[in-house]
């Protein structure tokens, strides 16, 4: 279902009236790692609505590496959410992190996210099919192009037909960058299959420095759109605070990749 070979065309998905992603306009989402309180994500979607971003991120069950880190704050930061996408009609992106969290999460989002640590969670994967909202699905730490592909046909064979992949960097042995952004998977995707596919260069860089230049090379190599992490005090942040974007830094950005969207 997922193979080119399935639809001749390309797949539009609508994560709102007025946001689609696949299409000919970008879909950039940001915002910060998790949702920390209202003032925070209020000056997010404030600074950034004209910027123009055109969904929010905002994680609130977070998959943190270790047990003792800030696990997000659940259903209050589905709240927080839930106002500012109201407030500012722009539509709002979180991750599942369990079967149990899909329902409470799709009366409050417009698309899901499946996080790295999950893409191979099959029981997950097919109990999305039933979602009813569309799925970001994040590439595996060490997941092959395949792989990938086949995790997104689990949800497609559940019932969903609205999957967007997005490649957010594997592991390797260079230690430098927090991991390799995998352009090729891009390209090699979009002749592979029909689904949207957007980039994650913040948790390919882990470094903010790095995040606009691969933002950039992603769209110059045809990815639908861009996720991005990005602060009102950057380095305030809770967690991902090294790679986060200030909310002027993100507005250059999305400024900058006019042109390289036009040309490609
Ligand atoms: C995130 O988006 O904050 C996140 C945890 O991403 P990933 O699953 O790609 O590590
Ligand atoms: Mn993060």
């Amino acid at each position: 279902l997922a193979s080119k070979a399935h639809a001749n065309h390309k797949s539009v998905i609508q994560l709102s009236d007025h946001v689609t992603v696949g299409g000919k306009d970008l879909l950039i989402v940001g915002g910060p790692c998790t949702v920390e309180n209202l003032a925070q994500m209020e000056a997010v979607a404030s600074r950034l609505l004209t910027a123009p971003i055109q969904a929010l991120r905002g994680g609130v069950y977070k998959p943190r590496t270790s047990p003792y880190a800030f696990q997000g704050m659940g259903l209050e930061g589905l709240e927080i959410l839930a106002t500012v996408r109201q407030r500012y009609h722009l539509p709002v992106v979180t991750e599942v992190m369990a079967i149990s969290q899909i329902e409470e999460i799709a009366a409050q989002a417009d698309m899901l996210q499946i996080g790295s640590r999950n893409m191979q969670n099959y029981d997950l994967l097919k109990a999305l099919g039933q979602a009813g909202k569309p799925i970001l699905l994040k590439r595996g730490l060490s997941a092959t192009i395949e792989e990938f592909v086949l995790a997104a046909e689990y949800i497609l064979a559940h019932g969903n037909p609205n999957v967007v992949l997005c490649e957010r960097g594997i592991r390797s042995f260079d230690t430098y960058t927090r991991n390799v952004l995998d352009l090729g998977a891009v390209a090699a995707l979009r002749q592979i299959t029909h689904l949207p596919i957007i980039v994650d260069p913040s948790h390919a860089a882990g470094k903010r420095e790095l995040v606009a230049d691969l933002a950039r090379a992603a769209i110059a190599c045809g990815a639908d759109g861009l996720i991005i992490e990005c602060h009102p005090e950057p380095e305030q942040s809770v967690s991902d605070a090294r790679q986060a974007l200030s909310l002027e830094e993100m507005a250059e950005l999305v400024a900058s990749l006019k042109p390289i969207a036009v040309a490609v």
